[in-house]
């Protein structure tokens, strides 16, 4: 039985560095706190509590608190508020993200209405939304698509949640072309989860069975389960090994694995070691 890992498995450029700023600044800041949760991944956010920081649903009263600001964003009045709170703000939102908050604000600026492909309720779809002064359309689905509406609005610009798959987005901008006649569109999807998409187009055509490692609250996790199911049916999602079963791997010669964004190494190392224990002990019987 061959293990196929993906090059691009486990932790994007974005989470690293969000995970590096949050790191740093437990050693240098007291008083500490974080707003949601810096990744969608349930080992990362243990690591993180074990460092001292609180994690904070929403802002509180209590000022002089350092609060950071995850890896997706949030939105504007968020800043504005911490400060009138006198929080001091570290900003651990990936600069990926914040370039799709760039693009929408310069768009909207220009006269353009914004429309959001993205999951309606993800934080990052939310930071998006909330950088604008006006009300922008999240669409999630084609069947969203409000044909009425649409028809009404006459200049669009069009961004996307970093980590949405390409081959979706296409049909979504597709059917809003027949309808508004100046578009622009920006394909915001960032150049990690493009590569991540990329490879699992590929592995699970050339694997017997796939395994993709990450939370379920990872909405880069999903999309490539989703990818994958498509295309080769024992496709599997888990978050640790603890959720694998031997019965997956009969009479499979070849598994491919990749995880998440937010899944760290130590995770996807734990998944294989397991893997192979039961490849060895199923060759002793
Ligand atoms: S998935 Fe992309 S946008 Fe999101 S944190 Fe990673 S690099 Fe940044």
């Amino acid at each position: 039985m061959r293990i196929n890992l993906a090059k691009s498995a486990g932790f994007c450029f974005g989470v690293k560095r969000a995970l590096e700023i949050v790191k740093e600044a437990a050693k240098k800041e007291k008083n500490l706190a974080i707003l949601g949760d810096i990744v969608h991944n349930e080992k990362v956010i243990q690591k993180i509590t074990k460092l001292g920081i609180k994690k904070i649903k929403r802002l509180d009263k209590k000022a002089n608190k350092t609060i950071i600001i995850r890896a997706h964003g949030e939105p504007q009045k968020v800043f504005t508020l911490a400060k009138k709170l006198g929080h001091k703000i570290i900003d651990a939102t990936c600069p990926m993200v914040k370039e799709i908050h760039r693009i929408a604000k310069d768009m909207e600026e220009k006269g353009y209405f914004i429309i959001v492909i993205g999951d309606k309720n993800h934080d990052e779809v939310r930071g998006i939304v909330g950088q604008l002064n006006k009300k922008a359309m999240v669409i999630e689905n084609i069947k969203d698509i409000d044909i009425n509406k649409i028809k009404k609005i006459k200049k669009v610009s069009i961004v996307v949640q970093s980590t949405q798959e390409l081959d979706k987005v296409l049909k979504i901008v597709e059917v809003l072309k027949r309808y508004i006649k100046e578009l622009k569109f920006f394909n915001t999807i960032c150049m990690p989860t493009r590569i991540k998409q990329k490879e699992i187009k590929e592995m699970p055509k050339k694997n017997d069975c796939i395994i993709i490692i990450g939370s379920k609250k990872s909405a880069n996790t999903k999309r490539l389960y989703e990818i994958s199911r498509r295309l080769n049916k024992k496709t599997w999602w888990v978050n640790s090994k603890e959720e694998i079963k031997k019965s997956w791997f009969k009479g499979v010669n070849s598994i491919g694995i990749t995880a998440g964004a937010s899944t760290p190494d130590e995770t996807i190392k734990e998944v294989i070691k397991y893997i192979q224990l039961i490849k060895n002990k199923s060759k002793k019987n």
